[in-house]
């Protein structure tokens, strides 16, 4: 397999140095995204907030400790997977991301994905979802693995968890959160074994094998 590793440290370097959009000249430091680039799972949220934006690293804060332990409970380490943001700068006040300027950053997270080839993408709250699943509701997809062509990255599965910051002090949507979170491992597990199959069908067969709606 071909070291990801120049690329991917190319490719940060480059982030840092980003002037495409107005929130760079807000922002304190650029937040690129970290963690393990050979992982399966990588975790996409909305934008660096106050504590993130002070350090340079994702999900630093009250939320990103509520998503270490979460990570935990499936016997998961932060530094197995991959955590980035659909922005990479933070908006003024935590305000929500203007579509130009997510728009903007999208090369960067898109760059990010082709390295990287995460096997499932995770999406932390509204903002990530709609950027990959536009249309839908979060109330309705939440806890579902969707599979997905996105023009940009072809095939791609896509599971949907509420945002860590809003689950945090809301008891219910808390629950809902811990419940979907516990389902990563049985998700994955099927992914990969759709890829065996697929594998299979195909070296017996010369037509492209058939594809199975996920679950
Ligand atoms: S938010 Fe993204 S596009 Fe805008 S300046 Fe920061 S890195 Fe560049």
């Amino acid at each position: 397999m071909p070291d990801k590793n120049p690329s991917y440290q190319k490719l940060i370097q480059e982030i840092k140095q980003c002037q495409k959009c107005p929130l760079k000249k807000t922002c304190h430091l650029i937040v690129p995204g970290e963690g393990n680039i050979d992982t399966q799972i990588m975790f996409i949220g909305e934008a660096p907030g106050a504590k993130e934006d002070k350090t340079g690293h994702p999900f630093v804060g009250a939320a990103g400790k509520f998503l270490e332990e979460m990570l935990e409970t499936i016997q998961l380490k932060r530094k197995d997977v991959y955590i980035a943001n659909i922005v990479k700068c933070r908006p003024p006040h935590n305000r929500d991301p203007f579509p130009e300027e997510i728009q903007a950053c999208w090369p960067w997270l898109e760059k990010q994905i082709k390295i990287i080839q995460p096997l499932l993408i995770v999406t932390l709250g509204r903002h990530a979802m709609e950027k990959f699943l536009p249309g839908q509701k979060i109330s309705q997809v939440h806890g579902k693995a969707l599979r997905r062509t996105i023009p940009e990255l072809g095939e791609q599965v896509f599971y949907t968890l509420y945002h860590p910051a809003a689950a945090l002090y809301n008891g219910s949507l808390r629950q809902v959160l811990i419940k979907d979170f516990q389902r990563i491992p049985q998700v994955l597990k099927i992914i990969k074994k759709e890829i065996q199959k697929q594998k299979l069908q195909s070296s017996f067969s010369s037509q492209p094998p058939e594809q199975e709606s996920l679950f």
